[in-house]
């Protein structure tokens, strides 16, 4: 069985194609479940708008637009669940508008992501003046911790993605392992999972959410996983699943998770041979 647990669609603003195509895709990557997780509405002008995520007014045109998928793809053997990607953030006053969107809609899966590069979070490192990388990618994976501790969210995605778009110049995860352990024990004790979260081989320093070091790391600690593409096109549908599963499963990862009315199931890695 293969899933993908993290895609788009054109409300976001910056993702294109019908969500149809991209379940015709996923029939073709032999894919069973595929979630549909575009980013959650916030109301702090900050975290991005237009082009960003879609209105609040739009949610329940996106539950439709997932539900209609779901109907359309069942006979193509795809079932469609319908997530959310939302927030981490250090400042809890900035998430209670989004925390009545949890709380109000029946969610599939919730992911939890912190996005480094949005100015909700640039201004928050400014007035914290945190200046400096060393300073900056070890408060991130705080914040992701606290995320994992929140109860909010069932996996923290792309959980290094700091080390692109520029927020800092360079990412060693080896000068962050004690912050980096603390965050993986949280995910551990919380009973969350971890995304992997392969768009990363297509940005920056092309390497996959999170790092590889900090798979192994996360692989002895006993880490639960979710998998996701992050489409925002069809054609990204289960993008390079074919080799990072197999790299998993040599980790020792030999489980994989999705998750359906916010309940966690467990599948085997799929090896792909
Ligand atoms: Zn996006
Ligand atoms: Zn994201």
């Amino acid at each position: 069985m293969r899933v993908d647990s993290h895609m788009h669609t054109v409300l976001c603003g910056h993702a294109i194609g019908a969500p149809i195509e991209y379940a015709t895709a996923a029939v073709e990557q032999g894919i069973d479940v595929m979630t549909f997780t575009c980013h959650i509405p916030m109301e702090w002008k900050a975290f991005g708008q237009a082009g960003i995520r879609m209105r609040r007014d739009q949610l329940d045109h996106y539950r439709q637009l997932v539900h209609d998928t779901a109907v359309q793809a069942k006979p193509l053997g795809v079932e469609v669940l319908c997530g959310i990607e939302a927030e981490v953030y250090p400042d809890e006053a900035r998430l209670e508008p989004m925390d009545e969107i949890l709380a109000e809609y029946e969610w599939d899966f919730v992911l939890g992501s912190l996005h480094a590069q949005c100015q909700s979070y640039l201004i928050w490192l400014k007035e914290n003046k945190i200046k400096d990388d060393y300073m900056r990618i070890d408060s991130y994976f705080r914040h992701l911790k606290d995320g994992a501790q929140s109860g909010r969210y069932d996996s923290m995605s792309h959980p290094d993605v700091i080390r692109t778009y520029g927020v800092v110049n360079e990412f060693n995860p080896a000068e962050h392992e004690a912050v980096i352990r603390d965050f993986l024990q949280a995910v551990v004790d919380e009973d969350v999972c971890m995304e992997i979260n392969t768009s990363g081989l297509t940005k920056g320093d092309f390497e996959v959410h999170p790092d590889p070091l900090i798979l192994d790391w996360a692989s002895e600690m006993g880490v639960k996983l979710t998998i996701g593409s992050d489409s925002h096109r069809p054609h990204s549908v289960g993008q390079f699943f074919d080799t990072i599963q197999p790299m998993l499963h040599d980790k020792g990862f030999k489980d994989l998770h999705y998750f359906r009315g916010r309940k966690r199931l467990r599948i085997d890695m799929p090896t792909w041979d």
